[in-house]
């Protein structure tokens, strides 16, 4: 059985690394304009603005701050690397409080020169470290499990099971998890750890895009919804019915969608968000 397609955008948010050829004032205008309801900002696409000149330009034109992206990146067989990636989660912190922002999504970071159960301690410590600045700015930390296939240099953490214990070690508010489609749609326990994740209240952000078949690039040729494999409608039920009331957010990286017209694609994304989401 299939779940109903959403006819409104008023859960609907997307990153502007989808549309990375916008600067994020023509994102910002062309979202509300579209009537797009949310916006996820990257930390590559502040241009000449502050974070919080960015939050205001937000504010100003109707949409809702979502997160920034992102965070994370904390292991590393050295130690100055690990110092370095927790200031720097420090103050992305700082410029999401500054934006409005109330979440950074953590890509959690891995090292290929040592093993994962060691990345995943040193992610611990780093989130650790960071957490009374999330306090201070009453930012919350969105864990993403990435696909085990990037578990050589972006993330130890590649399973939801993997985000909801991590998650759970720390029992706080601000801690949780953000559930990607295209990392996690493969995963037998999918629903399972979705349900265990929203009893915990830890239901943070949920991501969409496809798995085209075949994927020409594993980063960078992310699919529209509805190209490729994904049943993401049915995730997203699950999602909902763990008690998940946020943002649908779009986040798709294509060498092939950034070189169109990203006028048509934002259409494209919009249709593809009534039907396949
Ligand atoms: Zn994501």
């Amino acid at each position: 059985m299939q779940p109903e397609p959403i006819n409104d955008l008023s859960k609907l948010c997307i990153h502007t690394i989808t549309t990375k050829p916008l600067s994020i004032e023509d994102a910002i205008n062309k979202y509300a304009s579209l009537g797009v309801s949310g916006i996820t900002v990257w930390r590559d696409a502040y241009g000449p603005y502050t974070p919080s000149r960015i939050g205001r330009l937000i504010i100003d034109s109707g949409l809702t701050p979502v997160a920034l992206c992102r965070g994370g990146f904390f292991p590393s067989a050295n130690e100055k690397k690990r110092e370095a990636a927790i200031a720097d989660n420090i103050k992305a912190i700082e410029e999401a409080g500054d934006m409005g922002m109330p979440m950074i999504v953590l890509v959690c970071g891995a090292d290929p020169t040592q093993p994962l159960a060691l990345s995943r301690e040193q992610i611990k410590h780093g989130i650790e470290a960071v957490l009374p600045h999330a306090e201070k700015h009453n930012v919350r930390l969105a864990i993403e499990p990435l696909h085990p296939v990037y578990a050589d240099t972006r993330s130890a953490i590649n399973t939801m099971k993997q985000a909801n214990d991590m998650a759970d070690h720390f029992n706080s508010p601000l801690v949780g998890v953000a559930v990607d489609v295209y990392h996690i749609w493969w995963d037998e326990d999918l629903q399972d750890e979705i349900h265990r994740c929203g009893n915990a209240n830890r239901l943070f952000a949920f991501h969409v895009c496809d798995w085209k078949v075949p994927t020409s690039d594993i980063l960078l040729d992310r699919g529209l919804m509805g190209e490729g494999c994904i049943n993401i409608p049915l995730i997203r039920e699950w999602v909902n019915s763990a008690g998940f009331s946020g943002f649908n957010e779009v986040e798709i990286f294509s060498e092939i969608y950034w070189k169109s017209s990203q006028d048509e694609f934002l259409e494209k994304i919009i249709n593809a968000y009534r039907l396949y989401v």
